[in-house]
């Protein structure tokens, strides 16, 4: 995992979110996990060379997010928000979520196969702590402010560590590359943003996409308005559910995170999907 600060790691160069962790005096405090089995065992490994784990943080319910949380199951409590409970271990797309990752990791980690549990013994392990506004956790001579940042999910939450200027915000940032909206409330993702804006910080770990500073969050907040902006331009001329997902995509403005490259027309239609219900009042608002 790569060194942010003197004491926050992370990693964005593998398939699925970037987990990270950061070393207190009084042991570990883990921010997502792997969802390839492998790359999971392989940091559960290193994080217990440098200390005991204290607690494992989801920041929300998609499975690039919350699987690994198999490999990490009775070392520490996990943490998240109420509402992760919702959808926690759920169907993805219609495929029952054992299913779904035996062939995500199938695909991704032929190896990572001898690590996968039978579906009756796996522990899925959701967050048996969880919190409806904020939260602080105190471990060691660091403070974690979990702040409920609704947007990309209804249970998202960022983890802001002040003393190393460190925000990971999860899926609320998705640094240079494309934006997945499929569960989203678009117009209290913008109301995060702006919360976690406020904050001190000197880097934003994304969930997806490169380390960044806090000068990507205007840049994500005018995605997120543009990708609405399209979205309700196409229903005022008219355009059916189905004409706007022909006819819009964002394809061109970014790459797809690392190996979700073929899922590309799949999250353009997904997007416009869910943008096209929300300004019908069809979908879920947050706040
Ligand atoms: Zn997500």
């Amino acid at each position: 995992m790569k060194r942010i600060t003197d004491n926050v790691y992370a990693i964005t160069d593998i398939r699925g979110c970037n987990p990270g962790y950061v070393v207190t005096s009084d042991g570990v405090v883990i921010v997502d996990t792997p969802q390839l089995p492998t790359k999971a065992v392989a940091m559960r490994e290193e994080i217990l060379r440098k200390g005991p784990i204290r607690f494992l943080i989801n920041t929300e319910h998609h499975m690039d997010h919350i699987f690994g949380n198999y490999f990490f199951a009775r070392l520490c409590p996990v943490v998240g928000h109420e509402h992760i409970l919702d959808n926690f271990w759920t169907s993805v797309r219609g495929v029952d979520p054992y299913s779904y990752m035996v062939e995500v990791v199938k695909k991704d980690d032929p190896q990572g196969m001898a690590l996968m549990p039978l579906e009756k013994d796996l522990r899925v392990n959701p967050p048996a702590i969880t919190f409806s506004h904020r939260m602080t956790l105190r471990v060691g001579d660091h403070v974690f402010e979990l702040i409920h940042t609704p947007g990309h999910t209804r249970g998202q939450i960022a983890v802001y560590v002040p003393k190393e200027k460190v925000i990971f915000t999860g899926d609320t940032v998705f640094c240079e590359c494309q934006t997945w909206f499929h569960s989203s409330d678009p117009d209290s993702w913008l109301r995060s943003l702006d919360i976690l804006n406020t904050l001190d910080a000197d880097y934003i770990i994304p969930g997806h996409g490169p380390i960044c500073k806090k000068d990507y969050i205007p840049k994500q907040s005018a995605l997120i308005r543009e990708w609405v902006t399209a979205v309700a331009v196409g229903i005022a001329k008219g355009w059916s559910r189905e004409e706007s997902v022909e006819k819009i995509s964002f394809l061109d403005r970014f790459p797809m995170d690392i190996g979700q490259e073929s899922s590309g027309p799949m999250v353009q239609q997904l997007n416009v999907e869910r943008i096209f219900d929300f300004l019908q009042g069809k979908a879920e608002r947050f706040q």
